[in-house]
C-alpha cells in the first residue's frame, strides 16, 4: 500500500535549515500535494524525493528499497517543470522519445500514444516554439508518462499558464491519474488547485508539515492556525479561554467545543460562510452593524462591527438571495450567530 515513504528528512543549505525532519508516507496511486507559501521547502522535498538534491540526513523508501543514495536514474519516475524544460531543438515526438529504450517501431507506436493521450494527436512533427504554453506543458507530461514511470512528480506545471489553460490543464491531469492511477506528487502554491486536484494536501511551513489531510479535513477542520489562513478566508479573534469552553472575544462569550485552561490566551476561528444570519436568539448571538458589502459573484462578503468582539472585524459571506431576503445594505444592523460546532479554538 505504502509507495513511497520518506523518514525524518533534514535538508540543510550550509546555515540554512530548508527542510527540518519531515516524515510521511505516500500511498500507492494516490494524488498528493504539496501545498505552502514561498520558500516553505515543498520544491526541495520534490528534489529530495527524485534524488536531484540529496538529503543531509534522512531517509526516502521507494517500493520497500532504500533509495536515499541512490541517482535519479535508479528511482523510476517521471517529472515535469513549471518551465517545461523541452529542448527546443528537437521535434515533439523526439521529445517524447528522449527517455525511451525501445526499437524504432515500438518508440514510435509509444510516442503516438503518448501523444493522443495528452490529446495532441498531430502534433509530433512540429517544434515545442511552435505550440502555445499549455501544449507545451501536455508534451512535458508525455514525455514524462512514455517511459511508465511509477511515480508522477509535478513541480508547479501550472503556474506559468494562463487562468483559462490553468483549469483546462487542471482537468487533464486529474483525468489523466484516473485513467492510469499512476502515485502522483505535485508542488502548489495555489490552495485552489489542492483543494480541487488532491486525494491528500500536505501543507508545509517553514520547513515542516503542519498537517496533512483530505482536502475536506484540511478545509474544515485545519490543525494549526497556519492551515486556517493559507487555505480559504478566516476569521481571527483573538480571545481568553473560560471555563467549560466557553471563550471570551471583548465583551462576548462564545461558547465552543474547546479543552484548553481556564486563563489560557487564545485564537478563534471561523469562516466566513459559517457565520449564520437571520438567528434570533440563543447562545453565540452578536449584534452587528454592516461596515461594508462587496459582490463577489457566488456571495456576498460583508464586513461587520460588532462592539461586542471589540475592534476586530468579521467577515462573513452570505448568499445573494440571502442579501435580498433581509435586505441587507451598508449601515444596515444584523444580528448574526457564530455556530459552537464551527468555532475552532488554538492556544497562541
Ligand atoms: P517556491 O514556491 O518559492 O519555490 P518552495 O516552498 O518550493 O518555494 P524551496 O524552493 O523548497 O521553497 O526552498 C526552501 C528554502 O530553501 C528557501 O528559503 C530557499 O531559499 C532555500 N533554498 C533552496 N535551494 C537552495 C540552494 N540551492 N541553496 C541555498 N538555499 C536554498
Amino acid at each position: 500500500m505504502t509507495h513511497l515513504h520518506l523518514d525524518s528528512i533534514v535538508k540543510r543549505y550550509d546555515s540554512f535549515t530548508a527542510l527540518k525532519g519531515v516524515s510521511l508516507e505516500v500511498k500507492r496511486g494516490e494524488f498528493l500535494c504539496f501545498l505552502g507559501p514561498s520558500g516553505c521547502g515543498k520544491t526541495t522535498l520534490l528534489r529530495v524525493i527524485a534524488g536531484l538534491d540529496p538529503q543531509s540526513e534522512g531517509r526516502v523508501t521507494l517500493d520497500g528499497r532504500d533509495v536515499s543514495r541512490q541517482p535519479p536514474s535508479a528511482r523510476n519516475y517521471g517529472i515535469v517543470f513549471q518551465s517545461y524544460a523541452l529542448f527546443p531543438n528537437l521535434t515533439v515526438a523526439k521529445n517524447v522519445a528522449y527517455g525511451l529504450k525501445l526499437d524504432r517501431a515500438a518508440t514510435k507506436a509509444r510516442v503516438d500514444e503518448l501523444l493522443a493521450l495528452v490529446g495532441l494527436p498531430e502534433s509530433g512533427p512540429k517544434y515545442p516554439g511552435q505550440l502555445s504554453g499549455g501544449q507545451q506543458q501536455r508534451v512535458a507530461l508525455a514525455r514524462a508518462l512514455a517511459p511508465s514511470p511509477g511515480l508522477l512528480l509535478l513541480d508547479e506545471p501550472l503556474s506559468a499558464l494562463d487562468a483559462r489553460v490553468r483549469g483546462h490543464l487542471r482537468q487533464q491531469i486529474k483525468d489523466l491519474h484516473r485513467r492510469l492511477g499512476i502515485t502522483t506528487i505535485m508542488v502548489t502554491h495555489d490552495q485552489e488547485e489542492a483543494l480541487t486536484m488532491a486525494d491528500r494536501i500536505v501543507v508545509m511551513n517553514h520547513g515542516v508539515i503542519d498537517q496533512v489531510g483530505t482536502p475536506d479535513e484540511i478545509y474544515r477542520h485545519p490543525a494549526t492556525p497556519f492551515v486556517a489562513d493559507f487555505v480559504g478566508a478566516m476569521n481571527f479573534l483573538p480571545g481568553i479561554a473560560g471555563e467549560d469552553g466557553v471563550v471570551h472575544v471583548g465583551d462576548a462569550r462564545l461558547h465552543s467545543n474547546s479543552d484548553l485552561a481556564p486563563g489560557a490566551a487564545v485564537t478563534v476561528c471561523l469562516r466566513p460562510e459559517d457565520v449564520v444570519a437571520r438567528h434570533q436568539n440563543g447562545a453565540n448571538r452578536i449584534e452587528a452593524t454592516i461596515e461594508a458589502l462587496e459582490f463577489i459573484g457566488p456571495f456576498h462578503r460583508a464586513r461587520l462591527h460588532a462592539p461586542e468582539l471589540g475592534s476586530h472585524r468579521l467577515t462573513a459571506d452570505f448568499s445573494a438571495n440571502l442579501v435580498r431576503d433581509l435586505d441587507l445594505v451598508i449601515g444596515g444592523r444584523l444580528p448574526v450567530m457564530l455556530p459552537r460546532e464551527r468555532l475552532r479554538v488554538f492556544p497562541v
